[in-house]
């Protein structure tokens, strides 16, 4: 029982970190987001894609209307990246 190994089993290995940060958002399934880009705006739709629906979803404006209003209530022009209109979509503004 050397300190070396303790300290191995408490710090995360790279692969464990990439994967806990780099997942994919939990309402990928029910998600209209690509409907409302992917064929106008291609590679903005990937870079958002990348970005949040596999890395950061909890950043995420629909992902935070959805959570506070349902997803039934998240527009579809709304763009992960549409956090002033996300704050006033929830507060009722
Ligand atoms: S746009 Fe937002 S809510 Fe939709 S799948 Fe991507 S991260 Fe999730």
């Amino acid at each position: 029982m050397g300190g070396a190994n303790g300290l191995q089993e408490t710090i995360p290995d790279a692969n464990e970190l990439a994967e806990s940060i780099m997942s994919q958002c939990p309402r990928y399934s029910i998600c209209t987001f690509s409907s409302s880009i992917a064929e106008t705006e291609p590679e903005a739709f990937s870079l958002l894609r990348t970005r949040y629906c596999n890395g950061n979803y909890s950043a995420c404006a629909r992902f935070a209307v959805m959570k506070a209003l349902g997803p039934e209530r998240v527009p579809m022009n709304l763009h992960p990246h549409h956090h002033d209109q996300a704050r006033a979509l929830i507060s009722g503004r």
